[in-house]
Formats: C-alpha cells, sequence, structure tokens
C-alpha cells in the first residue's frame, strides 16, 4: 500500500518510524510528468532498500524568472496512479508552502562545479536543486538516494554536496532511459512540435558520433566545432553549450583525458534539451 504524504512534519514521523524498526529507505526525489526513466530510478530502489519513498515536487526555487516553471508539465493522478502500482511504500508530495513557508531564508549555495555548463545559463539554478535536495535528505533520511545520469552535472553537484556536508546517504547514478530513435526521456519532451521530436534525437547521435572521434584521436576543438555545426544543421535553433569536461569536477578539457563527459544542452524552439555522454 502507498502512503500519501504532503508535509515535512508527516514524513519525519514516518521516517522516524521506519529507523526504529531498522529499515532501509530509499529516495527518488522527482518533479512528476513521470516517464519510463523515473520508473527505471524506482525499480532500483525498489532492489535495495526496505522502503521506498518517492517524491515529486516541482521546485520554483530551481526556475528562472524567465523559465517554464509555470507550464512545466503536471499529471498528479495519473503519476499517482503509477507510482502506486509499483509497490512504493511513500510518495511525497509536499506543496510549496510546505517547503518554503513564508519567512523561509536561507540557500544552499555551490561554488565552481555549480557555475559552470547549465549553471553559466540558469543562474541560481543549482543552488535552488541543491536547497531542496538537502531539505528531502533532511526529511526522508534516507540510506540511498538515485539519481539519473541523465542530469549529469546535477548528480556531480549532489555528490559534492553530500561529501561537504558529510551528509550520511549513499547517492546511486541510474543510465539514462531512452526512446527508440535515442532520445533521452524528459518530461520537457511534452513541448516539442511533432516536426521538433523528429530533430530532437540528432542531440543523442551527434554526442555519440563526437564521443567516437575523440576517443578515436581527433582533436578536442575540431570534434567540438564541427559537432556544434551539426547540431545547427539538423535543426537545432540554438546551442547553450557543447563541452568536453572532467567526468567528475567537470572542469572543461582542452584535451582528452579519461574518464571524460561529453555534455551538451540545445534549444529546439522553446525547449531546451539536455544530454551527455561518456567518452574514452
Ligand atoms: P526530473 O523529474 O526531471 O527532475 O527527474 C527526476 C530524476 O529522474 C532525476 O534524478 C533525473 O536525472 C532522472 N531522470 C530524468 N530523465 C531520465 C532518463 N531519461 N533516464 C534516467 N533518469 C532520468
Amino acid at each position: 500500500m502507498t502512503t500519501l504524504i504532503h508535509t515535512p512534519q508527516e514524513m519525519i514521523r514516518q521516517s522516524q518510524e521506519w529507523k526504529r524498526s531498522g529499515q532501509q529507505i530509499s529516495l527518488v526525489p522527482t518533479m512528476g510528468a513521470l516517464h519510463a526513466g523515473h520508473f527505471s530510478l524506482i525499480e532500483q530502489a525498489r532492489r535495495q532498500a526496505d522502503r521506498v519513498v518517492v517524491s515529486i515536487f516541482v521546485n520554483p526555487l530551481q526556475f528562472g524568472p524567465d523559465e517554464d516553471f509555470s507550464r512545466y508539465p503536471r499529471h498528479e493522478a495519473k503519476d499517482t496512479a503509477r507510482v502506486t502500482a509499483m509497490g512504493t511504500d511513500v510518495l511525497y508530495l509536499p506543496k510549496a508552502e510546505a517547503i518554503y513557508p513564508p519567512g523561509f531564508a536561507t540557500r544552499v549555495h555551490i561554488e565552481g562545479l555549480g557555475d559552470r555548463l547549465c549553471g553559466t545559463f540558469r543562474p541560481g539554478h543549482f543552488d535552488g536543486v541543491l536547497t531542496v535536495v538537502l531539505k528531502l535528505f533532511l526529511q526522508v533520511a534516507p540510506h540511498l538516494a538515485i539519481f539519473g545520469e541523465k542530469d549529469y552535472q546535477q548528480l556531480q553537484i549532489i555528490r559534492r554536496m553530500v561529501a561537504d556536508w558529510n551528509i550520511p546517504v549513499e547517492i546511486q547514478a541510474a543510465p539514462t532511459l531512452r526512446e527508440g530513435d535515442g532520445l533521452a526521456m524528459s518530461s520537457r519532451n511534452e513541448y516539442l512540435t511533432p516536426e521538433e521530436r523528429t530533430i530532437a534525437p540528432r542531440l543523442y547521435v551527434v554526442l555519440r558520433e563526437t564521443a567516437k572521434e575523440l576517443a578515436g584521436g581527433v582533436a578536442v576543438s575540431a570534434a567540438l566545432e564541427s559537432a556544434k555545426v551539426d547540431l545547427i544543421a539538423a535543426g537545432f535553433t540554438k546551442l547553450d553549450y557543447l563541452e568536453l569536461c572532467d567526468a567528475e569536477t567537470l572542469e572543461p578539457l582542452a584535451e582528452l583525458k579519461t574518464p571524460a563527459r561529453l555534455l551538451a544542452a540545445a534549444w529546439l524552439g522553446q525547449t531546451r534539451l539536455i544530454d551527455n555522454v561518456a567518452v574514452g
């Protein structure tokens, strides 16, 4: 049976009760509009803990003033039915006022790692992510939390926060689930027009081809330049970035040094897509 919880107080009480009886808790934080990528995280959590908590919270703090907070897809009834059918123990659905009550004034701030890549184009985004993730960690007190490699920079930033603050939680990565044509599953794919949807898979195709070239010895600047040209030629309207980075620190690499990660953010009209692949 799945218990629906709406407030931090109830969540803390439930978690403390489980802990008193020695049960292992795993957490899968999401923003809802769930797809198979999310379900794979939930299954990964289920395999490794006595109790699984899935949270759905569209976190206003991680959206910029001109971003898509108000139109972000929300499918609460469908999500609840699916998460319940998967045997999740708790579906945590807090309201924004419960997470950020009047007077809320503190933030987690990350330097360095949070200013690059998506951080350059979405100022404050990762502070918003970390603030809510820390709140979830304090409320759920999970032994294990699972995050997708789809949001690779987010994953590394969360690992950084957990190390910096000695948070007693194991962070596990989950591989990116893709549509049949390679497009990384994302709640934001719902925004794509039919024409944009035919272009979108090219992002992964170009990333994979470029990763292969880099691993084969092609110079980094030449490989990245030709990938950018390919993406624009494919129909992407704007590139925020396409960079080769150290897989852990996300420092940009002028020469290939493994383990490395190739990361990109590209626009199709009003929709911003991100994706990444391992190199080498
Ligand atoms: P979101 O609801 O988009 O905030 O994502 C919630 C969690 O699911 C994050 O840890 C994401 O990285 C992960 N996730 C999103 N899309 C995918 C995907 N296609 N494959 C695997 N994990 C994903």
